[in-house]
């Protein structure tokens, strides 16, 4: 699932639980557990040779990095934060790094800790749902999750304390 989707539920996670090792662990679980849901962009590269697939990667990977940067401003701007505090950044940081080593996996190909993580990474996409929605599909399911995400943040985003 992209960026733009994990990310503000982790944010949302810093904010609900403000201690930042729970907001980075609750972070990452919010990460699996979005993983799991058939999403559509899980073979986007597949077809393409290595070099190019990385570069096709890190091109994804760079829109979807600002496309997440502007939700995290509006977000924020929500909870009238200029600055979020050290528990949503672990919550934020907790939600996109799992796909970060991603990344840092397909640029380090050779390493046997990144493959390991891969397979994992893989486990959670494709091995506990074995159902393979379209890229179509994919990006309704991800817009749905991400407009949950948004209603949950306007919901919640002042009930706590942070
Ligand atoms: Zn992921």
């Amino acid at each position: 699932m992209f960026l733009v989707v994990h990310a503000p539920v982790g944010a949302l996670m810093g904010m609900w639980v403000g201690q930042p090792l729970a907001a980075f662990a609750l972070g990452v679980a919010s990460h699996a557990l979005l993983d799991i849901i058939p999403h559509g962009d899980e073979h986007l590269t597949d077809h393409l040779p290595p070099a190019a697939r990385v570069r096709r990667i890190f091109l994804y990977g760079s829109i979807d990095a600002v496309c997440m940067a502007v939700v995290l401003v509006a977000v924020l701007g929500s909870w009238g934060m200029d600055v979020p505090t050290i528990g949503i950044l672990a919550g934020i940081s907790g939600g996109v790094l799992p796909d970060i080593l991603q990344g840092v996996s397909e640029l380090f190909p050779g390493n046997r800790a990144l493959r390991t993580y891969q397979r994992v990474h893989h486990f959670f996409h494709c091995e506990i749902i074995r159902y393979e929605s379209s890229f179509l599909v994919g990006m309704v399911t991800q817009c749905a999750m991400l407009a949950v995400a948004l209603w949950g943040i306007t919901a919640f985003g002042g009930t706590y304390a942070y």
